[in-house]
């Protein structure tokens, strides 16, 4: 089974639609896809009608814009109520947050001679509700300003970089009880990705699973180098956490991680799926 649990569609900054995505899985032979586009849930409808009709498992899922102590992390959510009240509330927030930045980041863009319109990202960004730096890259890369996204992050729009703006993002361990709360099963997406393992060391990573049931990590990530990976693969089997691999597709803006480039292993899909059955079971409030 080729089985690839981090992918996105047009409904967030990937370019595929999220039928045309699950088409693109099928013809290429995998047998399970995960949509998680960011903070929103409005591409699974699509893409499981089409996975019905073509043979594909479409497993529901989100990507969820968090926080720790100032920096980004990525928290990945499998099967949670996207009806859920608290999660539905915290995600327009993020959504709102993401929309209310793009004035400030084109504006430091502005003042580095890089002349972007909100019209021309807004072009980008389409009907999609969940508007991403990729989607500003994409209007930076019409107007003649770089050749690509890896060139608009590397020279502008990466975390720190000097067009780079905060936005609003939901506190970690919030977002796990909140993946919990709605039923689901949380993941945290290329956790030691891009420097980031100082933001999760693995002190932290372990309280996560003692403190708020962290069910698991993504281990094989194109972020992560083969020792990194062998390091992250080492922990989750001593934390007993579930070790995921995927292609963090996004469509043509990054064709270089073509899906299914990742995959996580049968064994880890048929766990995690126990879970989300067990998840609907207990779907709860939590307070604010
Ligand atoms: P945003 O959702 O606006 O914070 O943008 C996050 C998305 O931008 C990620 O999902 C990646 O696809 C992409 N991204 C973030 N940092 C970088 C980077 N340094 N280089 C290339 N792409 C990046
Ligand atoms: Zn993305
Ligand atoms: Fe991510
Ligand atoms: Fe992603």
């Amino acid at each position: 089974m080729r089985i690839d649990l981090h992918t996105h569609s047009s409904v967030s900054d990937g370019t595929d639609a999220p039928a045309e995505l699950v088409q693109r899985a099928a013809a290429l032979g995998l047998d399970v896809v995960a949509l998680t586009d960011h903070d929103t849930f409005d591409g699974l409808a699509a893409a499981a009608a089409e996975g019905e009709r073509l043979g594909v498992r479409v497993v529901p899922g989100i990507e969820l814009s968090c926080t720790r102590q100032g920096s980004s992390v990525h928290l990945l959510g499998y099967g949670p109520d996207p009806d859920h009240p608290e999660l539905a509330a915290e995600l327009r927030r993020v959504r709102g947050g993401r929309m209310g930045r793009l004035s400030g980041v084109l504006a430091k863009l502005a003042e580095l001679g890089v002349g972007v319109t909100e019209a021309e990202v807004l072009e980008q960004v389409g009907d999609s509700p969940s508007v991403g730096r990729p989607h500003i890259a994409d209007a930076m890369i019409k107007a003649g300003h770089v050749q690509d996204r890896q060139e608009a992050f590397d020279r502008f729009l990466a975390d720190g970089g000097p067009a780079h703006v905060a936005r609003y993002a939901v506190p970690l361990e919030r977002g796990i009880d909140l993946v919990h709360a709605a039923g689901g099963v949380a993941v945290i997406a290329h956790p030691w990705g891009r420097g980031r393992e100082h933001v999760l060391p693995e002190a932290l990573l372990g309280a996560l699973v003692r403190q708020y049931g962290l069910d698991g990590i993504e281990v094989d990530h194109q972020d992560h180098d083969e020792e990194t990976r062998d390091r992250l693969r080492a922990l989750a089997e001593q934390l007993g956490l579930l070790a995921t691999g995927s292609s963090d597709y996004h469509g043509t803006g990054k064709l270089d991680h073509e899906l299914g480039c990742n995959t996580t292993s049968s064994e880890v899909l048929a766990e995690l799926e126990r879970r989300m059955a067990a998840g609907r079971a207990i779907r709860a409030p939590v307070s604010p």
